[in-house]
Order: C-alpha cells, then sequence, then structure tokens
C-alpha cells in the first residue's frame, strides 16, 4: 500500500504492527516518517525570497557552472522539519546509554561548551595576528602543560586532527628520526589485536607491518615479538591498555626491547582514560603516543569529527616534532611557523593552522573542571564500571580472558552457541531495548566479540538497567526464542538494514521517478 508520500508503507511498520496497527501516514504517533528531501521539493517553491542578483561579469574564464546544480525546491518549515525529524530520528550520548567499546562515548559537560563559545574564543580567526591572540596561545600552552603532566613525556604535538592522524605524526616523527640516523628500517611490528588503524598508519608510511599473534592470556606473545626483532625493524606499535580491555603487563620489557635494537616504541594511547593518574607513559618507555582528546577528555565526537588527537614524544623524537608549535619568550607566546631555526629537524606541517581550538577549550576545561584528583578518579571509576558490567554479565556470557579487565569488558560468542541467535541478533534486539549496541565482531581475535565500554559516566541504575536487559535477551536466546531476534530491531525507526549493501553499493544519486507519479503525489501533500 502506499502512503501519501508514495511510499511503500511495508518500509516503515513492524511485521507484527503492519497489519492492525498502520496508520495512513506512515508516522507512528510522535516518531514522524519524512521522505527523501529530494522527494519533497517541487520545482518553484521557495524558502527565502531575494532579489535577482545584478548581472556580473563571471571570472572564472569558462569554467562556470552551466547545469543547475539539482537541489530540490522548499519552503522553510519543511527544511526545519526534514532534518529534526530526522535528527529525532538519530541516537546520542545526550540520548542513552552508548557503551561503544574502543571508542569512549561518554558525557560530554556542558561547562565545556559554554567555555568553547566564549566571544574571545569562538570567534577567533587563525590567521589573526599573534599579538591578538596571546589567550589562545597560553590556552594551547596550558593545555600542552597538562598532557605533557599527565603522560610524563617532555614534548608533545598539538596539530594532529585525531587519534588515526596522531599515529601518523607520530610514525613521521619514528621515520624522520631514523632517516636523521641515516638509517633506512623499514618494517613496523604490530599485534593483531590491534586497532585497524594502527597497521593502515605504518602502511602509509611506506612500512611493512609484521603482525605479532597474541597469547592466550589477550596480551601481546613477548616469545614471539622477541623473534621478530631486528636492525630494519622501525619500531613496535602498541596499545595499552589493549583493544581487549587488558593491560599489557610486558610493556616495560616491550620497550627496553625495541629500544635495544634501535627501534622505537609507539603506544597507542586512544585508551589513555583507563589509566589515567595511575600510570605516566613516558615511565613505560614510550616514544610516542597519541592522546584522543575526544574520548579521554570528553568533547563531543563520532559521526566523523570532530576530533583531536596531541601526541606526546619523547627526548629522542621531539626534535622531529611537526611545526607548528607554541612558544613562550620574554615577548610572551609566539608561535614557530617553519620547519628552520629552533624547529630545524621537524618533518613539517600535519595540516592547517594549529589543531582543533575548539576541543583544546574542551579538553583544557574538563581537565581543570575535574582537577587532578578528579581525573584520577575517572581511571578508577572507567574500571570498576566495565568490570561491574563483567560481573553482572559473566554467568551467561563468555569472557575470553579470565580475571579483571580495564575500561571494557569483552565477551564471545561461545555461550550462544546452538541458539541460533548471532552477535549481531543480540545488538539489534539492544537497539529495541533503547540502547546503542556494544562494539560487535572487534577485535578479531575473538569469536563474534562484543567489546562493552561503559565509561565513567554512566551511574549504576543505568549500568543495572543495561545488564537487565542485556540477561532479559541472553534468556530469550538460551530459551530457544531464536525467531524473536531475527526480525530484531523491532521499534527502531528503519528495521534490519543491508549494512554491506549500503557501504558497498551506495546510492549517492536521486533519479525522479516517473514524473506522473510524483507530480500526483506532490499535488496531494503541497494541498494539505
Ligand atoms: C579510536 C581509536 C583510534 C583512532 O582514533 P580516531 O580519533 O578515531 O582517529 C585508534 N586506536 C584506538 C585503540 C582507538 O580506540
Amino acid at each position: 500500500m502506499l502512503n501519501r508520500q508514495g511510499r511503500s508503507t511495508q518500509a516503515v511498520g513492524t511485521e507484527d504492527t503492519e497489519m492492525d496497527m498502520e496508520t495512513f501516514t506512515g508516522n507512528k504517533g510522535l516518531n514522524h516518517e519524512t521522505p527523501l528531501i529530494f522527494e519533497q521539493g517541487l520545482p518553484g517553491r521557495v524558502g527565502v525570497d531575494m532579489a535577482e542578483p545584478k548581472e556580473v561579469k563571471s571570472r572564472l574564464g569558462g569554467l562556470e557552472r552551466k547545469d543547475p546544480i539539482g537541489l530540490p525546491d522548499l519552503s522553510e518549515p519543511q527544511v526545519l522539519r526534514h532534518f529534526v525529524r530526522l535528527s529525532r530520528q538519530n541516537y546520542s550520548i545526550d540520548s542513552g546509554f552508548y557503551p561503544l567499546g574502543s571508542c569512549t562515548m561518554k558525557h560530554n559537560p556542558r561547562i565545556n561548551e559554554k567555555v568553547a563559545r566564549l566571544a574571545g574564543l569562538g570567534d577567533l580567526h587563525p590567521l589573526q595576528p599573534v599579538s591578538t591572540v596571546q589567550g589562545a596561545l597560553e590556552l594551547i600552552d596550558s593545555l600542552a602543560h597538562w598532557l605533557k603532566t599527565i603522560t610524563g613525556m617532555p614534548a608533545v604535538a598539538m596539530s594532529p586532527a585525531a587519534g588515526a592522524h596522531g599515529e601518523l605524526c607520530g610514525v613521521m616523527a619514528i621515520r624522520a628520526a631514523h632517516e636523521a640516523n641515516g638509517q633506512a628500517r623499514t618494517r613496523i611490528l604490530v599485534p593483531e589485536s590491534a586497532h585497524g588503524t594502527n597497521p593502515a598508519t605504518a602502511a602509509l608510511c611506506g612500512y611493512k607491518v609484521d603482525a605479532v599473534p597474541a597469547r592466550e592470556d589477550g596480551r601481546m606473545d613477548l616469545e614471539a615479538f622477541a623473534t621478530k626483532l631486528g636492525p630494519d625493524l622501525a619500531g613496535v606499535m602498541l596499545t595499552n591498555p589493549n583493544t581487549c580491555g587488558l593491560f599489557e603487563t610486558d610493556v616495560k620489557k616491550i620497550a627496553d626491547m625495541v629500544h635495544e635494537i634501535g627501534g622505537y616504541f609507539y603506544c597507542d594511547g586512544a585508551n589513555l582514560n583507563a589509566i589515567l593518574g595511575r600510570v605516566r607513559p613516558g615511565d613505560l618507555g614510550v616514544d610516542a603516543m597519541h592522546i584522543n582528546l575526544h574520548k579521554t577528555f570528553s568533547t563531543p565526537h563520532g559521526g566523523g569529527g570532530p576530533g583531536s588527537g596531541p601526541v606526546v614524544l619523547s627526548e629522542a623524537l621531539a626534535p622531529f616534532a611537526p611545526v607548528p608549535f607554541v612558544t613562550h619568550g620574554a615577548k610572551g607566546f609566539d608561535l614557530i611557523e617553519h620547519a628552520r631555526g629552533e624547529a630545524a629537524a621537524s618533518f613539517g606541517r600535519m595540516k592547517t593552522y594549529h589543531g582543533q581550538m575548539g576541543m583544546f577549550i574542551r579538553a583544557l576545561a574538563y581537565m581543570q573542571s575535574h582537577g587532578a584528583d578528579g581525573l584520577r578518579q575517572i581511571a578508577e571509576d572507567a574500571v570498576l564500571n566495565a568490570n561491574y558490567i563483567r560481573v553482572g554479565l559473566n554467568d551467561l556470557l563468555h569472557s575470553p580472558f579470565k580475571g579483571v579487565c580495564m575500561h571494557e569488558a569483552l565477551f564471545d560468542d561461545s555461550s550462544l552457541k546452538g541458539t541460533g541467535v548471532t552477535t549481531l541478533d543480540l545488538a539489534k534486539a539492544l537497539i529495541d531495548e533503547g540502547f546503542h549496541p556494544m562494539t560487535m565482531y572487534f577485535p578479531l581475535v575473538v569469536h563474534g566479540a562484543m567489546l562493552i565500554e561503559p565509561t565513567e559516566s554512566e551511574s549504576r541504575q543505568t549500568l543495572d538497567e543495561f545488564i537487565g536487559a542485556m540477561r532479559h535477551l541472553l534468556g530469550k536466546a538460551k530459551a530457544g526464542e531464536a525467531d524473536y531476534f531475527l526480525g530484531a530491531p523491532h521499534f527502531a525507526p528503519r528495521r534490519r538494514l543491508d549494512e554491506t549493501g549500503a557501504a558497498r553499493n551506495p546510492i549517492l544519486r536521486w533519479t525522479s521517478p516517473a514524473a506522473g507519479q510524483l507530480a500526483d503525489d506532490v499535488t496531494l501533500s503541497a494541498a494539505s
């Protein structure tokens, strides 16, 4: 059946409600459907009534666009409603629990937003003369000081725009250091359980990626590591705590062994929230480590940005840090913009301008509002919450590694064996319960992995509710109710989608359906 917008109502209902509870509009109460914005356009409709521009002589030398770009013609209320309706179908940390492992989706205190919007900070332009931005440079310098103090490292590069960009910065510094020593090393060791960005970074920098297997206990296999050391090795990239949510207890040995053969130790510090104020990476022999400000120090992220990934550097790598960086002298704060003078060995620039200023402000506000004791408590509470979930579920779900976890609890799918229910089914049913699913099928070294990171910002009530929902669903699975999971999510705005199809064959251009059909439907909705 076609509704007013000419769309099949099949797409919007759930199987059990379609028959008896179908609405004329396809809306479900206050959950509004919204067609593609292109389907809503009507040629000639206007949102903003502006005067025709004066004839101007083009300066594009014939390169200007000749045809209309095909944007739909819409009224202002249509545009507003379309995007507000879409936003209400979205899930966010502000609407519910978001336990994505390895992503650290924690609450962003609103004080961060308030200070980031202060006129003197929010209105800055990166090309302003240095004399007019002394306060902003002082802020960057203070944040750098906090990051160096927290990590026990002597230097920090502030400009990288995210964790993966920070990795690129760190590995470029490693390469620059080897080149400065006249060494052409070709290989980087990466554990099998690493975040995908690690091998990608090493490969992007021209290195051969050599994978190190994990031990039974989920840590990197030290013996296998030892056999892979050699003079062609540029370094090792290790995540600590690792992506199984475990502390790499051999980390100091690993650092010493890689230093012994003249290599460098890159530590993926995306999970710093688990050790904040408890462990200083500088004491572990780290040479370069990115810190995801958007994970450890709150600030919103997701959907591709924004992020910020400053990289702390050891004495050995500091000279190769990218420009620009802030200095402080007799005449106040200054910016070193080019790879010369004080920055002569710098490998160059990571991006335009100085880094993600808005994120710097939020991160510093977060640090200063928590203080040293508060930051330490973040790590303690993050670990406590993860273990609360681990213990709350471990009679129904199997943990591949024994003992206490760090900031995230990891389960495999062995206890779902024979139920006909998969990790994916369970995740989809969690959506019906009003939760964003955990990270699934990662790390790859664990079969049917479920990686759950509650973060410190969740209350015990929320954790109990989540554990309750998980126990309810696992109970159903084990009671032979696999059918319930097949159609899940039942209550989400969309049912189960072909996610692979959406990624592999995205439809990025809208083609209008048969003109007559569209005209009728549009007339009907325009008249109402
Ligand atoms: C998130 C994450 C990254 C990548 O950080 P982005 O800011 O998303 O680029 C790298 N490693 C680990 C372990 C992570 O959790």
